[in-house]
């Protein structure tokens, strides 16, 4: 399988068998969202996954995923609210129990950053207010467009207002120093608005003395994130296309051409996109998905996603095993058809250093389409090489040789690849025969299929890629 599975683990599926049954049906990466639960249930999933990881030798990946700067409504005096089409209802920054009067509202600089007639959405956009008036200091007159029922803490987009609310809150802070000393691969920044907020990101994670850095996720769900897109491209490790909250805070309609737009600026700047949200939503109770989610999950992978995200179904579904199976039948099936390799495989002619291991890489890709090669070898230090192949979504299979199984864990959420721990540094001439006797012993290959070997010598000095071989296996 060449597109990746993620899963959201939660109540459904912390336990330590349903997570090994979840990846023997095909998960790679395990997402943990800070939005729910404490640190310590966060912790034991993370123990578990690096338990099963060394049982099974697996590199699953995990994401933590952090808030940032969601925002909500507070508790209510009652159940709920209800309110009609023009009833007016105050949103305070103070602490109260909500009547249909005043509510609270978990963002304190709201009286200065709205101003009237811009839209509030509330509970996933279910419910529009618009801003009647603000005194700019604690309380903003809101009313309602249509008949409202609100619950309590529900969640609050606001897509026309400039949000000065900081990417990091004070919670996320805690969380990220948090995730940095148990060594996890990946960290998802919710609502990112600019690169900026991923600079930011990347310089707590920098100060930090871990000796694994974990790469970025950047959650595109803002409409200044998708204006902003190339250069969140530029400055993430990776993308994720957060459809949930996206498709309330710009029109639903508009996210499916976007999900394929980003996905291809993603592919051309050799960085991982995710496709998330809703996937098989219906499988959360149910245990077969509707005919339009298998739809979406095909068409995901037909649009070039490196992998496909699971939130609800997972965590707090009826049939979390069930549902990574089914995904990854679809996947299977779709990844039949020739239409999805190989796509936009135009040479990305990139204008800094990498130039040259560029072209090397990209010509290894070609060789691999002219001789219809079984598979890509390579032997990667930073992970770049390995990042560059999957972006051109070859054919063939696409090995990554390295000593670092924390890297190695990263790449598992990348299109395509398949990692292998190899400690011993050699000349170039012995890794390759002893990598491809591996692979060869182990039934990744059979004798006499074609290898590309890519890999960058002399080897000690860990440069990128500028060597590629042609071989068979077995000779
Ligand atoms: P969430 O992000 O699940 O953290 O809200 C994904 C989305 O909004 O689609
Ligand atoms: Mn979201």
């Amino acid at each position: 399988m060449k597109t990746k599975i993620i899963a959201t683990i939660g109540p459904s599926s912390l336990d330590e068998t349903i997570l090994r049954k979840m990846a023997f049906a095909g998960l790679d990466v395990c997402r943990l969202n800070f939005s729910h639960g404490h640190q310590n249930d966060h912790r034991a999933v993370i123990e578990t996954i690096h338990k099963l990881n060394r049982e099974h030798n697996w590199l699953i990946s995990i994401m933590a995923d952090l808030q940032g700067p969601k925002i909500r409504l507070g508790e209510l005096k009652e159940d709920s609210i209800t309110l009609k089409a023009g009833d007016r209802i105050i949103f305070c920054t103070e602490a109260v129990s909500g009547t249909c009067d005043r509510v609270s509202i978990s963002y304190n600089t709201f009286p200065a950053d709205v101003r009237p007639g811009e839209t509030i959405l509330v509970d996933d956009g279910k419910y529009q207010f618009k801003v009647v008036e603000t005194n700019s200091k604690n309380e903003v007159v809101m009313e309602a467009l249509a008949d409202t029922t609100l619950f309590p803490r529900k969640g609050v987009n606001l897509p026309d207002s400039q949000v000065s609310l900081p990417s990091l809150t004070t919670k996320d802070i805690l969380d990220l120093e948090f995730v940095l000393d148990l060594g996890v691969q990946w960290i998802a920044l919710s609502f990112v608005r600019s690169a900026i907020d991923i600079h930011i990101l990347r310089s707590r994670i920098d100060a930090h003395e871990a000796i694994h850095k974990p790469k970025i996720i950047a959650k595109i769900e803002k409409p200044q994130a998708v204006n902003d897109i190339d250069a969140i491209i530029e400055a993430a490790d990776a993308v994720m296309i957060a459809r949930g909250d996206l498709g309330v805070e710009i029109p639903m309609e508009t996210v499916p051409m976007i999900q394929k737009t980003i996905i291809r600026k993603c592919q051309q700047a050799g960085k991982p996109v995710i496709v998330a949200t809703q996937m098989m939503e219906g499988m959360i109770d149910n245990i077969r998905p509707t005919r339009a989610e298998v739809n979406d999950v095909a068409n995901s992978v037909l649009d070039g996603a490196d992998a496909l995200m699971l939130s609800a179904e997972t965590s707090i579904g009826k049939y979390p095993v069930e549902t990574v199976e089914t995904m990854q039948k679809i996947i299977s099936q779709i990844e039949t058809d020739e239409y999805i390799y190989h796509v936009h495989n135009d040479y990305r002619l990139s204008k800094n250093d990498s130039f040259l291991f560029d072209a090397v890489l990209f010509n290894a890709i070609e060789l691999s389409k002219i001789t219809q090669a079984e598979a890509i070898v390579v032997v990667s230090h930073s992970g770049y090489s390995a990042f560059r192949l999957a972006s051109y979504r070859p054919k063939a299979k696409l090995f990554v040789f390295s000593n670092n199984n924390h890297l190695l864990s990263s790449l598992n959420m990348v299109w395509g690849i398949q990692g292998f721990h190899d400690e011993t540094i050699d000349t170039a001439e012995h890794i390759m025969q002893r990598i491809n006797k591996y692979l060869l012993d182990h039934g990744h290959l059979t004798a006499g299929q074609k290898i590309i070997n890519v890999l960058s010598t002399p080897v000690w000095k860990a440069g990128s890629s500028n060597t590629i071989r042609l071989s068979r296996a077995g000779e």
